[in-house]
């Protein structure tokens, strides 16, 4: 009987957190033992919303489930995945403009560290359509954002 621990990161801004997001986690919960949602802290890049803020409102959607943990990191992304253990990169694709561009973050990973592996979750055409970006927007204009967001993240 083999017994490994197949531990999964999940990076990103997440700023915020949508329903796409959630949807990619879901469906790879049975392909992990673990799924680490790695919030990437840049220090260059000034986010609208506080890796606090983040941090909390994915914890609260997972506070249920002990397979799904939030960790935030600084370093490179494969050198994160060595440092917890993490043998995969999840990652979601909407259209071909997420493919070129995980497409050539995949392959450089690969590059630097060929032990690692990227996986690729295609999300559900209905949530094609939603990303932070679009939902920040929304916000700074005064709208209501509800319906992208898991329920659980009141904004
Ligand atoms: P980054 O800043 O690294 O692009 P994001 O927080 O924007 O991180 O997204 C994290 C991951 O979630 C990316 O792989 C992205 O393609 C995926 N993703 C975001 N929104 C959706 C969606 N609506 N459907 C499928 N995948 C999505």
């Amino acid at each position: 009987m083999y017994k490994m621990s197949k531990i999964a990161i999940f990076p990103g801004s997440f700023s915020p957190f949508t329903l796409g997001h959630q949807s990619i986690v879901e469906r790879s919960l049975p392909l992990f033992d673990k799924i680490i949602i790695s919030i990437g802290v840049n220090a260059e890049k000034n986010e609208y919303f506080s890796i606090e803020e983040r941090e909390k409102w994915i914890e609260s959607v997972y506070k249920n489930n002990p397979k799904v943990e939030v960790k935030r990191y600084e370093e490179l992304t494969v050198d994160f995945c060595d440092k917890i253990g993490a043998k995969y990169i999840l990652r979601g694709l909407r259209d071909s403009h997420d493919f070129k561009y995980e497409k050539n973050i995949a392959q450089t990973n690969k590059d630097l560290n060929p032990d690692i592996e990227t996986i690729f979750i295609i999300g559900p055409a209905k949530l094609s359509h939603i990303s932070s970006t679009i939902i920040r927007d929304i916000i700074k204009n005064g709208g209501d954002v509800s319906q992208f967001l898991p329920k659980e993240i009141d904004l």
